[in-house]
């Protein structure tokens, strides 16, 4: 089961994103939220949602969990 983090960095295009901690792409480490182990990168986002109601837009890194990777 992957251990997901969330970058509390937000991008330029609005979005904060949810990595697996053993992306390529990982934030600076002192922007990451850890999320603990997830079966799912659906269920990391979905509580990287729970903790902020007011992060409209939470998804998917483009390279460890496309799955959940919106445009
Ligand atoms: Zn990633």
């Amino acid at each position: 089961m992957p251990n997901f983090c969330l970058n509390t960095n937000q991008q330029l295009n609005g979005d904060y994103e949810v990595h697996d901690m053993s992306c390529s792409y990982l934030p600076a480490i002192y922007n990451r939220e850890a999320l603990g182990w997830h079966s799912s990168c659906h269920d990391a986002v979905t509580e990287a949602k729970r903790r902020h109601p007011a992060w409209r837009r939470i998804n998917g890194c483009a390279y460890c969990s496309p799955a959940c990777h919106t445009h």
